[in-house]
């Protein structure tokens, strides 16, 4: 027996029929083609964490809400938005799951782990570097982009801090939980480091002057530069590799492959670019980069 259901194909229906009576059509129209493609028949094997999730016709997805650019609230809407969003709504389309079968969960830093572990959430898609300590709890699904660990200064970059060995004797914040914060406690104990559980906590620090540079991923710290009106700037010296991963329980080998699966077909058929055009390369200005090679260990 296996299961076979049209769910997000009748939904992406739903929404071109939308656009054709909505007053604001136009608008319609271009959320309507910028959806993730919707699976046309989908076939999975009975018992799988891919036929439940189909079943339902929902999932329960950990993201974050303060991060422009890869996962951003839109309080009008109450759902966020950004990179790793489009990358879940892709996901989920290929479960058969329209996006209103989606619940959105902030997932900060430091619960990652344990709201997947509880099962709180189906999947975790949240600039979650994939590594071996986090292996040992959880699986992953990728990556799907590769950041690398830098810096963020107040403007003019008053403090003179161009890489890591800079921030002896800084006050600089990142996120418990988070690989920027362990690495600096591990390789650059002299920082005196501060932590918060988001990192716009880290940027109001730095705006006020608490804390003399912040520390995360360059993409989410572009994402904050963005947002700052001038205010901050990025060092751009990458230190680490940082390859983000799609979260799942650990051992449901079958539905990590499936994701690897969706993730290969949106690098292939243009989607995955499409996302990136429309969130992070958005703000960044620049053309999406090659995707990376899928991880099947
Ligand atoms: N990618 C890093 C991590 O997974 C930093 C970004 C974040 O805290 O989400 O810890």
């Amino acid at each position: 027996m296996r299961t076979t259901r049209k769910v997000a194909a009748l939904a992406a229906l739903g929404l071109t029929l939308a656009a054709c009576s909505s007053e604001a059509g136009s608008q319609a129209e271009e959320s309507a083609s910028s959806a993730p493609t919707a699976a046309e028949d989908v076939d999975f094997p009975e018992g799988s964490t891919m036929a439940e999730l189909n079943e339902a016709g929902a999932i329960t997805i950990g993201t974050k809400y303060d991060q422009p650019g890869f996962g951003l609230l839109n309080p009008q809407s109450g759902a966020p938005e950004g990179f790793d969003v489009e990358i879940a709504k892709i996901v989920a389309a290929e479960l058969g799951i329209p996006e209103d079968g989606i619940t959105w969960t902030e997932t900060v830093s430091a619960n990652r782990e344990p709201f997947i572990q509880n099962g709180q959430v189906d999947m975790v898609v949240a600039t979650y570097t994939i590594n071996d300590a986090r292996k040992q709890v959880v699986d992953f699904a990728g990556p799907y982009y590769v950041a690398g660990q830098d810096i963020m200064v107040a403007e003019g970059n008053p403090e003179g801090i161009e890489g890591p060995e800079d921030l002896a004797g800084k006050t600089v914040c990142s996120v418990e939980g988070s690989t920027p914060a362990q690495r600096i406690r591990d390789e650059y104990p002299e920082a005196n480091l501060v932590t918060y559980d988001v990192y716009s906590k880290c940027a109001d620090d730095l705006r006020n002057g608490g804390v003399q540079a912040v520390t995360t991923d360059n993409v989410i710290l572009t994402g904050l530069v963005a947002g700052s009106d001038g205010a901050f700037e990025l060092v751009g010296n990458p230190f680490t590799e940082e390859p983000y991963g799609i979260g799942m329980e650990l051992g449901d080998t079958d539905f990590r492959n499936f994701v690897n699966d969706v993730l290969e077909e949106s690098f292939e058929d243009g989607r995955w670019a499409d996302a990136w055009d429309r969130t992070a390369g958005a703000i960044t200005g620049e053309e999406a980069p090659e995707p990376p090679s899928v991880d099947r260990y």
